[in-house]
């Protein structure tokens, strides 16, 4: 999934926690279970991880992801009254860290980070690799969906 949809859900379920640590430990979860859904970037990140072509253009995904994630959540901090800014935040920080650690291992390949890279793509790949993926244009107009109803509840 995006990064906006992990944070956002994170947030969501952080504020349903109303405890800090919870909310961390739940937005963990929430990102490893929702990852589950085929949601479209199997071929860019087997691209990356796998076949090692078209590195560049995933890196550059990751990149506008990253940054349209960093974008809303200031957007949702500035315009809504969060009741808890430390739980809206450690939710946040749950549901993003599972895919920042992956990035952490391709960078550093470190044996201390195997696990969560393998843990996250057991998750990530499921599905998609027993019945395949769908395509990344229609997964990024149900996030869309998905993001608007969820900060709603926010
Ligand atoms: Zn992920």
């Amino acid at each position: 999934m995006t990064l906006t949809t992990h944070a956002t859900l994170g947030a969501v379920i952080g504020r349903a926690t109303g405890n800090p640590a919870l909310a961390f430990i739940f937005g963990f979860i929430s990102h490893l279970l929702i990852d589950m859904i085929p949601h479209g970037d199997t071929g860019t990140s087997d691209n990356f991880r796998i076949y090692k072509r078209r590195r560049k253009q995933a890196i550059a995904y990751v990149m506008v992801d990253a940054a349209v994630a960093i974008f809303f959540v200031l957007l949702l901090a500035n315009t809504k009254d969060i009741n808890s800014m430390r739980t809206f935040s450690w939710g946040i920080v749950g549901g993003v860290l599972p895919d920042f650690l992956v990035g952490v291992y391709e960078i550093t390949k470190s044996p201390l980070l195997r696990w969560a890279y393998r843990l996250h793509f057991f998750f990530h790949d499921f599905f998609v690799k027993r019945r395949g993926d769908v395509p990344l244009f229609y997964a990024i107009m149900a996030q869309v969906v998905l993001i608007a109803y969820l900060q709603t509840k926010l």
